[in-house]
């Protein structure tokens, strides 16, 4: 235990002498949450995969440091669906939510790194015995993670989310969902299905996680979008910190 943890610890247990249970509880989990955040984003650079037919992302220098310019200044044009980034319901439901209004609880907060161990898709019977509960986040890690990201070619072969489990976590009630690599549906397989089942059911969507070397368990999430108006999605970061209460 560090020094600065071991403190905080003390400093609680001064403090619970004289509050309630719940507020213990609640100070508790204040002073045994703090681990190193990790990102689980993918580096956006020139020359990194994308969804075939979709843009891809260019970023280039208009002036340069290195070239004798008084400063670096660069222009970029990209796809809205590059690398690790969010879905609104705009992306597959008429008249749906765009991403500039997502309620930023959707983001942050608790979330579980669940482990998937179907190598073709994620299927409702491996998701059953998770009970997920309303209000959920779930990040899947698959097979993806560890093999997807090595390269810049597009991976036609990726686990995708079945249609099946995407209208059994929108029965659950699920708030958000985070997959490993470009889309929640497969590759000519489920695409739209998958998609108007978790978006039309209210829940966020998070695709292009990179979740290699990530422990499954509790986390608490950080994931920001881009405000872009009116669009169907935005580039995002995400990040994750272990909960070790
Ligand atoms: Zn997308």
């Amino acid at each position: 235990m560090s020094l600065r943890r071991e403190v905080a610890v003390h400093t609680a247990g001064a403090v619970v002498s004289s509050i309630s249970g719940t507020t213990f509880a609640f100070v508790f989990r204040l002073v045994c949450v703090a681990t190193d955040w990790i990102d689980i984003s993918v580096p956006v650079r020139n020359g990194m995969v994308h969804w075939p037919g979709d843009a891809p992302f260019e970023l280039k220098r208009l002036k340069d440091m290195q070239q004798g310019d008084g400063l670096t200044l660069s222009y970029m044009s990209l796809g809205i669906h590059t690398g690790t980034h969010m879905d609104a319901p705009l992306h597959f439901i008429q008249g749906g939510a765009a991403i500039d209004t997502m309620p930023v609880d959707a983001m942050m907060g608790p979330a579980r790194v669940v482990s998937i161990h179907d190598r073709e898709s994620i299927k409702p019977a491996e998701l059953e015995p998770l009970n997920p509960q309303p209000g959920d986040r779930l990040l899947f890690k698959t097979y993806n993670s560890e093999h997807c990201w090595d390269s810049d070619s597009f991976f036609e072969d990726f686990v995708y989310l079945s249609r099946e489990a995407a209208a059994y976590l929108a029965q659950c009630g699920v708030r958000t969902v985070g997959v490993d690599y470009l889309s929640v549906g497969g590759f000519h397989k489920d695409g739209a299905e998958t998609h108007q089942a978790l978006l039309g059911s209210g829940m966020w969507v998070i695709e292009g996680l990179n979740l290699g070397g990530i422990e499954p368990g509790d986390y608490e999430l950080a994931c920001l979008p881009l405000k872009l108006a009116n669009a169907e999605g935005a580039p995002a970061r995400a990040l994750i910190r272990k909960v070790n209460v």
